[in-house]
């Protein structure tokens, strides 16, 4: 259990309260405020990720079966990167920005000044379990704060790195690893916390929600969702079917919070669809996928059994188009795709997280649009056109937490763009500066001088000082 005790121990609300309460102390001790001190940090988690790097794409393996090359281009160089952009940053993120002032205010100036929050929770996930770990506590850590981490227990190998290899590269009175499952989770969750960062499902982030409320602690939620494409007719196939592919099966087997979820076209253009995605993945993972080292696996068995109830849906078993061969044993399950898939489905119910892909149908391009507002915010939209007036319509009318047009995933690359989600899909955005932003408090600083007294504003409110 990382900084707290042995890792087969359980973390109780005292152990929790301890934790906090150090960290509180250091907090208080003004030591994570200075530059100096994130300065440290930040080479030091860059440092890590370095020197590390082997051990992080083995932990990787181990949990996921994780390829090298997605392990290398989807955690560790982002991480990297992400480390960097704070590293290079930092002093211009934490100067206080100068605002104008009101002529009524006058003489005066206005400044607004991020302060750290205090000390926070990163609560992560599995899927992409270095990076969503480490990305949060770079921006924790940029803006000032003390923080505990909890990597998730489903992907344990990287959980039990992070907890042995952080504590070796940080100021390990201030930054902490705690590692463990809804127990620890909940211990932690009772804790008087300044924010609470979490990536995962909805469901826990509606108890991460209420947990927080109990003390009024400001949250960011990463969460997920069904994540659409919609293909219109009026594209370059080929490129399109590559770009969503790689999107799907290229992370980490579908299993991502902003991996496509479905396809949406139209009757007349849906088998074209479903012919080129066929040929594009037999390209990518040749006619035996079960055996390609260029997909991920399943996490773990509960997640097999969830995906293989959406295969076995009498509703969709006919409608598999390609694919829909699993191995129990090792936790394989190649990419699937299914052609007109009704709408009430169990695959068109909640997020698939995994290696199927559904291609559902609408009369016109456009009815694509009110069948995703129809359902809850995703995470990410995508949509393929070569039209610039559907591009605008989709742009404007289609809510989503982010958007990529003929692409997918690759928003969530750009440090300049927020990264988060909208209703269901989240609440909070991090990435670059707005990591930085999502920790720290925005505070108002209104400073005058002696001068510049108006008596019309002081009582008594005498009828000549009204007339004003
Ligand atoms: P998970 O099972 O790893 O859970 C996430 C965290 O919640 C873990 O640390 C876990 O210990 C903790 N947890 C689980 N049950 C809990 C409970 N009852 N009380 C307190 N804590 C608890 O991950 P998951 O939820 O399976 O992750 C998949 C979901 O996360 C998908 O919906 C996906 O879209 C979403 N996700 C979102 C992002 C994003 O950046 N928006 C990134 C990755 C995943």
């Amino acid at each position: 259990m990382g900084d707290v005790g042995k890792r087969d121990e359980v973390l109780h609300s005292e152990n929790a309260a301890m934790v906090v309460r150090g960290l509180r102390e250091s907090f208080n001790l003004g030591k994570t405020r200075s530059f100096q001190w994130r300065k440290n940090q930040l080479e030091g988690i860059l440092r890590m990720i370095e020197e590390r790097e082997g051990e992080i794409m083995e932990a990787l393996y181990s949990d996921l079966a994780k390829p090298q090359m997605e392990s290398f281009l989807h955690e560790i160089s982002m991480a990297k990167g992400a480390c960097m952009v704070a590293l290079k940053n930092l002093k211009s993120w934490m100067k206080p920005e100068k605002v104008g002032t009101l002529l009524s205010t006058y003489p005066s100036t206005s400044s607004i000044v991020p302060e750290p929050f205090g000390v926070v929770l990163i609560i992560s996930a599995w899927n992409y379990p270095f990076l969503l770990s480490i990305e949060p506590v770079i921006g924790a850590i940029a803006a000032g704060n003390a923080v505990v981490l909890k990597p998730s227990e489903i992907s344990p190998a990287t959980s039990s790195l992070l907890a042995r290899l952080l504590p070796q590269y940080t100021d390990n009175l201030c930054v902490k690893v705690v590692e463990g499952a809804v127990t620890e989770t909940t211990a932690l969750l009772e804790q008087k916390w300044d924010k609470i960062f979490y990536t995962g499902n909805g469901r826990v982030g509606r108890l991460v929600m209420a947990a927080a409320a109990k003390h009024l602690t400001p949250v960011v939620l990463e969460l997920g969702g069904k994540s659409p494409v919609v293909v219109d007719s009026n594209i370059d196939l080929k490129v399109a079917m590559k770009r969503i592919a790689v999107g799907k099966w290229g992370c980490t087997s579908g299993q991502a919070c902003i991996a496509p979820d479905y396809i949406i076209t139209t009757k007349s253009f849906a088998s074209k669809v479903a012919d080129e995605m066929i040929a594009t993945v037999q390209k990518f993972y040749g006619k035996n996928p079960l055996e390609s080292t260029d997909l991920a696996r399943i996490v773990n068995s509960n997640h097999f059994a969830r995906l293989s109830k959406l295969l076995d849906d009498d509703l969709v078993s006919g409608k598999i188009v390609y694919g829909g061969q699993r191995d129990e044993k090792r936790l394989r399950i190649a990419p699937t795709l299914m052609l007109d898939v009704p709408e009430d489905s169990l695959i068109m119910r909640d997020e698939i997280f995994g290696p199927l892909l559904p291609i559902i149908t609408v009369d016109k391009i456009q009815d694509s649009f009110d069948f995703i507002n129809s359902r809850t915010k995703p995470l990410a939209a995508y949509l393929f056109t070569n039209d610039k007036q559907l591009e605008k319509m989709f742009v404007e009318n289609v809510s989503a937490g982010g958007m990529c047009v003929n692409d997918t995933v690759l928003h969530m690359a750009n440090k300049n763009l927020p990264f988060g989600g909208v209703g269901e899909s989240g609440t909070g955005a991090y990435h670059g500066k707005f990591s930085f932003d999502a920790f720290s408090h925005k505070k108002s600083v209104l400073s005058r001088n002696f001068g510049g007294e108006i008596g019309a504003r002081y009582p008594p409110y005498t009828p000549r000082k009204q007339k004003i």
